[in-house]
């Protein structure tokens, strides 16, 4: 499976606590990660086998925990220069009071706004970022060739999609008509989009995938021409689904059925889809979503900032769902940092009532083999295992806030966030020592602060 050659350049990590997150959850108090080239050569128990030729790096990993590299499965990178707004508002009035500012977004501000969404991802962990964008104001320019240049720059595994919302006030939704774009001009969008973009190779950097943005803020006709063209150009669906009450009750009163029975409706239920947040799921649902396949973004903060409710992971889970974890945009989840969902899903699905709801092993799988299935790139990330993408981190548990923990995936999943020694993605550092290797992280700073200052000052 590896395709690695003689020569090759070889970095070695020894004597790390090593979670893999394999299919048995195999795990190593003192092991060794080889990686070559872009890929994960061996992992496995004691160090390294010895006489590789062409090692650049050798690290002594003791104190340290390597995992995969967190793979986020929703977000929505231009909230990053709208945060902390409609602090106390419930997700329908938080839209209404927000879409009037998005409308007024552009390229420029969209590579800024991704750059901080992006460096905060990083730098909880995350090697592979997926982004929802949809919302393409009139003459805005190339929002996503720009958000696809700012992962690029930042190194970063991207799992971009091309949003869209056709369904205003004047027709019945919730965007104001000037956020919205007409069904035709997106389908063609999105269409190019795949043709320009997509990779569709193992090792690729860069995914597309076809995302209508909600049953509220969409048309009938745009759910099921998307799920059409996604299948003929053989790219993912995504949307938001069963996020709120008030959703519900739009899809009750609109089409006389809940989100689930809609989406099935439109040809929105299958292996290629996953919708995030799924809170309002009755046990017909997650049947539905387990028999199909269909998969979820859980997204415990962003749930918990907006009172949405609390997602029935537990039983998505025993249904066989697959599930991963996402940050949200950052105007509803204001830290924009995956590894700290590990923390909180764990957390948010034991007020079920259950102690043992989300094991923290089972809340790293989640944010890893969980977001990598959802993604559709199981195969080639979210568990460290020979022949995979060389994307992992490298946590330091030896420090003070968590050297008396002994169980590493514990300390990593219940404590604090921890220091991140290393983070590689495709093989290649792009985090060393808590900071960003590619791009000067206060030039990404100081852009954002300009960037959420011009957008306010455009009224
Ligand atoms: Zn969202």
């Amino acid at each position: 499976m590896s395709q690695t050659h003689p020569g090759q350049q070889r970095t070695v990590i020894e004597n790390a606590a090593i979670a893999t997150v394999d299919a048995q959850d195999t795990e190593y108090a003192s092991g060794h990660v080889v990686i070559a080239g872009n890929r994960l050569e061996s992992v496995g128990d004691g160090p390294a086998p010895a006489g590789l030729d062409g090692v650049v790096r050798r690290i002594d990993a003791t104190g340290h925990l390597v995992t995969p590299g967190l793979v986020n499965s929703h977000h929505h990178f231009y909230q990053w220069i709208t945060r902390g707004q409609a602090q106390n508002s419930i997700l329908f009035d938080w839209l209404t009071a927000l879409y009037p500012t998005w409308a007024r977004i552009d390229a420029g501000l969209v590579h800024a706004a991704a750059q901080g969404s992006a460096a905060a991802l990083l730098k909880s962990g995350c090697s592979t970022a997926m982004d929802h964008h949809y919302v393409f104001p009139r003459g805005g320019g190339d929002l996503l060739g720009a958000e696809i240049e700012a992962l690029a720059e930042l190194g970063m595994r991207f799992t971009a999609t091309r949003g869209s919302m056709d369904l205003g006030e004047k027709d019945g939704g919730l965007p104001p008509d000037d956020a919205v774009e007409t069904t035709d001009d997106i389908l063609a969008a999105t269409e190019s989009a795949i043709e320009r973009h997509h990779d569709a190779s193992f090792d690729s950097m860069l995914r597309i995938a076809v995302a209508p943005c909600s049953p509220f803020s969409v048309t009938t006709r745009l759910l099921t021409e998307s799920a059409e063209l996604a299948r003929a150009k053989g790219v993912r669906l995504h949307t938001h689904g069963s996020e709120t009450a008030e959703e519900e009750a739009f899809c009750k009163e609109r089409f006389g059925m809940g989100p689930t029975d809609y989406f099935e409706s439109t040809g929105w239920l299958g292996e290629d889809v996953w919708m995030a947040h799924c809170v309002h799921m009755n046990d017909s649902d997650i049947d539905k979503f387990a028999s199909t396949g269909t998969g979820v973004a859980h997204c415990p903060s962003s749930n918990a900032r907006l009172a949405a409710g609390i997602a029935r992971v537990p039983d998505m889970l025993a249904a066989g769902v697959p599930v991963g974890l996402g940050v949200d945009g950052t105007a509803s989840n204001e830290s924009g940092e995956l590894g700290t969902e590990l923390r909180n899903a764990t957390l948010i699905n034991r007020l079920h009532g259950r102690p043992d709801a989300l094991t923290v092993r089972q809340a790293l799988r989640l944010g890893t083999m969980g977001g990598a299935r959802v993604l559709g790139r199981e195969a080639e990330i979210g568990s460290l295992e020979p022949g995979k993408l060389a994307d992992l981190a490298l946590w330091k548990l030896d420090g003070v806030l968590h050297s008396s923990i002994p169980d590493p995936v514990a300390a990593l999943v219940l404590g604090a966030l921890p220091p991140l020694t290393l983070l590689l993605v495709n093989g290649r550092p792009v985090v060393e020592n808590g900071n960003l290797t590619t791009v000067d992280e206060s030039r990404i700073a100081q852009a954002c602060a300009n960037a959420a200052r011009e957008l306010a000052s455009r009224g």
